[in-house]
């Protein structure tokens, strides 16, 4: 895979021009038609200016102009900063800044927010679109930007570094573009961590991290025909997962992407049905949420053949109803941010294990070691897991301290505790900084949350650590009850100890409709934690 990404765009739009490559609400792209929006909005950066190595932001939700915004930048060069649509201000200024960039596209709805840092940035030009550019936005649709109470779009004056997205494009021509990229070691992104662990940071992400990442998913997909995919576009594509697995696979497979700017039940249930996706990589909130929906028995999921579940653990019980659901596959996978971010995934085909989140893909090595000394551990024990391979960054954007703890001689440490079993499968126990400690005795919340979603009146649930004066810690629990059902304290207390030593039987529990989530629908145990916190204070 010796070409850098835009180069599949080229590739799938010359083998299957009339191909769709984009689903959106109704409206329907072509690859060549991609293509060609693509070589525009590469012509109408160059002519405002931006030039290669500048960071360029993208924030903006799965649309049409999303893909086109990111190819466009990488091929003249620039590099891609995916910034959050739901950003607020403290977080967009800290990613401006930190990364420097120069211009942005984002959407009308969230220009007020780039006007409001742009003081406090280097921003020089800011491209604003609407989504109804590319097509009439349905009004019941629930939009994930909120619009102003009265549904008016904010004010925007082109001039001064504002510019129309739109009017920028109709001046643009659609002939071929010259990559600019230099070599497949260019930082083609700056891919800000999810942000679950303090300041974000920006992982370096190069062509070839990436490409190499697609061509590993193709090799676990184990499908050879191109051409002939069409892959649910639920996740994000600002963050890492939704940007390779679905986004960048999509386009090096000539898959069709068919969008949804936001995960809901039922807009999803309906676009299975109608659009008959073959390949749906999701986060486990959203499988969870669709076995256990009411109206779920009411649509044909029957097209669905594969599925990848990363970002955090997949409940075994969801799995199970899922493939029974879709009689198609759905297997573990694991990554993060600094790898690109694939490095496990369990076989589609072959042999899967539960609870594992299977074996490293091919040229990625992997060793567990002792926290403390850092020395290698045999197989069955549990220590931090460590990878190295051609889709780990190259580094965290200006910060080689943060860097130098990361990745020593080419090791990227996870912070994740895991172990391999004989076979060569691992098993990611938990994060190293979500362990929680009480009365000596090491927990590790996923093993508490998984007896819990084992309960079947259980939808959701999550587990920490809150001060305690006498054990330094004790054990709480979060739960989401299934739609129509209650559950009392009594009944989870007796059901835990059953199940759990006792030392690891949560302590307090809050019932609640629902538990913080991050983009990709991960559950944020950190925002509980503050929460605690601030309640404490
Ligand atoms: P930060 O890295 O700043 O804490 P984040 O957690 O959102 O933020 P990502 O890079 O998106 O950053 O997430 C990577 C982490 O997600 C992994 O280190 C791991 O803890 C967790 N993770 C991913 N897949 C799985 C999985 N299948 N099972 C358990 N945990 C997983």
């Amino acid at each position: 895979p010796e070409q850098p990404l835009p180069y599949f765009l080229e590739k799938s739009a010359k083998e299957f021009p009339d191909r769709e490559a984009v689903h959106f609400m109704g409206k329907r792209i072509t690859y060549r038609q991609l293509l060609d929006e693509v070589y525009r909005m590469a012509r109408a950066l160059k002519s405002i200016g931006v030039q290669r190595g500048e960071r360029v932001s993208i924030m903006m939700p799965n649309s049409p102009q999303s893909v086109i915004a990111y190819y466009a930048v990488l091929m003249i060069g620039g590099i891609v900063v995916n910034t959050n649509p739901m950003y607020k201000e403290r977080e967009l200024e800290h990613q401006l800044q930190d990364s420097g960039a120069e211009t942005i596209l984002c959407l009308d709805l969230v220009y007020p927010q780039v006007e409001k840092v742009r003081p406090k940035t280097d921003l020089k030009r800011i491209l604003v679109t609407g989504i109804q550019d590319y097509l009439p936005f349905p009004k019941n649709m629930l939009y994930p930007l909120k619009l102003k109470k009265d549904g008016v779009k904010p004010d925007i004056t082109v001039g001064d570094g504002v510019y129309s997205l739109t009017k920028l494009l109709k001046e643009a021509s659609s002939q071929p573009v010259k990559f600019e990229i230099v070599s497949m070691d260019d930082v083609a992104l700056l891919q800000y961590t999810g942000g679950t662990t303090g300041l974000a940071k920006g992982a370096m992400l190069t062509h070839r991290n990436i490409v190499v990442n697609v061509v590993q998913c193709n090799t676990w997909l184990h499908k050879p025909e191109q051409g002939k995919e069409k892959m649910l576009g639920l996740v994000p594509f600002f963050h890492v997962y939704g940007m390779t697995v679905v986004m960048n696979f999509a386009v090096y497979k000539a898959a069709t992407m068919i969008l949804l700017p936001r995960f809901n039940v039922e807009d999803t249930l309906k676009a299975i049905h109608k659009e008959r996706p073959t390949l749906f990589p999701g986060a486990p909130t959203m499988y969870v949420a669709l076995v256990n929906h009411p109206l779920t028995a009411k649509y044909d999921l029957s097209s669905i053949e594969a599925c990848i579940s990363g970002s955090a653990p997949l409940p075994l019980n969801v799995q199970e109803k899922f493939e029974e659901l879709t009689g198609g596959r759905l297997v573990e996978g694991y990554g993060l941010t600094e790898s690109s971010p694939v490095t496990h995934a369990n076989p589609i085909w072959g042999k899967r294990k539960n609870g594992s989140i299977g074996l490293p893909w091919p040229g990625t090595d992997c060793r567990i070691v002792d926290p403390e000394s850092g020395e290698e551990l045999e197989i069955g024990e549990t220590g931090l897991l460590q990878v190295r391979g051609p889709q780990v960054m190259k580094g965290y954007w200006n910060r080689e301290e943060e860097t130098a703890k990361t990745l020593q001689d080419d090791w990227l440490n996870t912070g994740d505790i895991a172990k391999m079993d004989s076979e060569g499968y691992f098993y990611i126990m938990d994060r190293q900084k979500d362990m929680i400690i009480a009365g000596g005795f090491n927990i590790y919340p996923r093993e508490v949350e998984e007896v819990l979603y084992d309960h079947l009146k259980v939808q959701e649930a999550a587990v920490i650590g809150v001060p305690d004066s006498y054990r330094g810690e004790t054990v709480k629990a979060f739960i989401v009850p299934k739609p129509g059902e209650e559950i009392t304290e009594a009944e989870m207390n007796t059901y835990c100890r059953e199940k759990l030593a006792n030392y690891k039987v949560p302590r307090i529990y809050e019932f609640r409709e629902e538990l913080p989530k991050s983009s990709v629908g991960k559950i944020l145990r950190r925002v509980l934690v503050e929460e605690e916190k601030k309640k404490r204070q």
